[in-house]
């Protein structure tokens, strides 16, 4: 197995099963898994839909997956999910137990995608507990995908239950996007912001952004938030309202 590539294989069906049951998957909608590897979550998938695609980096586990599944009639591609685009309209759900060197990007690649209907990921647990983060621990992660998308936490798997065992244990979240479109400056705004996490939001907006003191204070002060408060305890309408009140400076 290629550790480079994140290859942690999920080795209880039971699990595969639970996550599938769990992501609710609408069988009328097409499904693309990424990094199916040697099939865990495949095998289960199989038996909900046939309308299945399956996206898979390793290009030596190609021929296995091929082998594995030719009674079955579905597309097998070799490419990379940190940029693959879907080249269809119709509506996809997304299913994969994320290499963890990428799931980040991989997550941000799809959920700006029209397509994409709800995404299934098993994730690093701290990543998980970042995406469904409530307010008092947000991080930038939390708050750029909880501005475009409902998510809920729905499993946590030891990590013993992976060959090789990963160092953490992981978390299976759902990710379904609320048809908002992606607001590169609205982006930029909250990244810059969360610059200095640890720091007051007055310092780190203020460093983040290059703006002044007084800028800041103003700007907090129409959007009644108390400047001796740190980044993560602002709420998701906390950081549109500011946002709001940035645009306009
Ligand atoms: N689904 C299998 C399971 O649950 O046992 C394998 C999961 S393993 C954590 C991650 C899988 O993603 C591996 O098959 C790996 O080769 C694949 N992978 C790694 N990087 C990838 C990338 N950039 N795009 C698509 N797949 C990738």
């Amino acid at each position: 197995m290629k550790k480079k590539l994140g290859q942690n294989f999920l080795r209880n069906a039971d699990i595969s099963q639970k996550i599938v049951e769990l992501s609710d998957f609408d069988p009328l909608i097409k499904i693309l898994e990424i990094g199916p590897g040697d099939g865990a979550l495949t095998d289960m998938l199989i038996k909900l839909s046939s309308n299945l695609s399956l996206l898979e980096y390793d290009s030596d586990l190609i021929l296995p997956l091929k082998n594995k599944y030719k009674k079955y009639n579905f597309e097998i591609i070799n490419d990379d999910a940190r940029t693959y685009k879907i080249n269809s309209n119709s509506k996809t759900n997304i299913i994969g137990n994320l290499p963890y060197y990428a799931s980040n990007i991989i997550i941000r690649n799809f959920m700006f995608q029209k397509p994409v209907n709800s995404m299934v990921f098993t994730v690093q647990k701290e990543v998980g507990a970042q995406i469904v983060a409530g307010n008092g621990k947000k991080s930038y992660l939390s708050l750029l995908i909880q501005s475009y998308c409902e998510v809920k936490e729905l499993l946590i798997i030891k990590n013993t239950e992976f060959f090789p065992v990963p160092k953490v244990d992981s978390m299976t979240v759902k990710i379904t996007p609320k048809a908002i479109a992606n607001n590169p400056k609205y982006n930029d705004f909250i990244r810059k912001s969360f610059s200095n996490p640890r720091k007051k939001i007055l310092n780190s907006i203020s460093m983040g952004l290059s703006l002044s003191s007084e800028e800041v204070k103003a700007l907090l002060s129409f959007s009644n938030i108390d400047e001796n408060l740190r980044p993560q305890h602002l709420s998701l309408g906390d950081w549109k309202n500011l946002y709001e009140k940035f645009k306009n400076l």
